[in-house]
């Protein structure tokens, strides 16, 4: 493997995200984009949910304490260069990771704020969402929210791509250190993402436009996931933050043009990687 690096280790990346029984996303998506990408993945499950390409039938949260151990074994083991959240369904397993953040100064953090699956089950709690504002966003290299998340959190709607620059500088000022405002949930051919950097030492907010041509097809299911955890692992071998994400999204498209005719279930495919 091509990333296996002069010390002899793969760069080493966790996932704090959820289990998705269909494969398509959540912890099962990540390992797959960690593997693909060249590094060694690691996973701290913080809830299971029972579902298929049709929909979530349930959802059993993991006890804090047990998403805690999970972290500091392999923290302590094995060391991590870059972790990616995901799913955290509810206020004390937001803050059971935010402790865990700070007892091993984790800050190569990629937060994917998964609020909906997309074919609409609620995957967090309304009381997590403030708590995830309030006590991740501070503590995330960057936080990568899809057009529905980005409306639950300003409170409004956003219906074209020219409204995202502004909401993307908005979700900065609630407290994080960069934004990846993805647009692809809006109608049209091109697809427009912005990611947006805090502004340092008196310089301006850093903002790219990320334009690429829609995909067609059905197998969407784990794209959230696949991207935040593809920054991820660019992070993790040395990239930088907008140069994982150019890469990121690349991997992404190649994932969803290789699948786009595979049929997988009969609900929303998963994407093919
Ligand atoms: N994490 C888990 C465990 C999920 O089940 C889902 C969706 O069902 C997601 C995350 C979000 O998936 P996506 O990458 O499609 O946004």
């Amino acid at each position: 493997n091509t990333a296996l690096n002069l010390t002899n280790r793969y760069p080493r990346v966790l996932s704090i995200a959820g289990s998705d029984s269909s494969g398509g996303a959540g912890i099962q998506a990540d390992l797959k984009t960690f593997s693909a990408l060249g590094c060694y993945g690691m996973t701290a499950i913080t809830a299971l949910t029972a579902q298929n390409t049709q929909g979530v039938r349930s959802i059993h949260s993991i006890p804090p304490q047990m998403l805690r151990d999970q972290i500091d074994a392999v923290v302590e083991d094995i060391g991590v260069d870059a972790v990616k959240i995901g799913m955290l369904h509810s206020p004390e397993v937001v803050m059971t990771v935010a402790e865990a953040l700070d007892a091993h100064r984790l800050t190569q953090v990629v937060l994917d704020p998964v609020m909906v699956s997309a074919n609409g089950a609620k995957l967090i709690s309304d009381e997590a969402v403030a708590v995830v504002v309030s006590e991740l966003f501070p503590r995330a290299l960057v936080v990568t929210p899809n057009l529905d998340e980005a409306m639950l959190l300003l409170g409004r709607k956003l219906t074209a791509a020219d409204e995202l620059e502004l909401a993307a500088e908005e979700l900065l000022k609630q407290g994080a250190h960069a934004v990846l405002l993805k647009g692809g949930h809006l109608p049209g051919h091109d697809v427009v993402d912005i990611l947006v950097q805090e502004s340092v030492a008196g310089q301006l907010a850093e903002l790219h436009r990320l334009h690429s041509l829609r995909i067609s097809t059905h197998n969407l299911h784990g794209t959230g996931c696949t991207l935040s955890s593809a920054i991820a692992a660019y992070l993790a071998l040395g990239f930088s933050l907008p140069d994982a994400v150019q890469a990121a999204r690349i991997y992404v498209r190649s994932a969803l043009d290789a699948g786009s005719h595979v049929r997988t279930g009969a609900g929303i495919g998963p994407l093919n990687h």
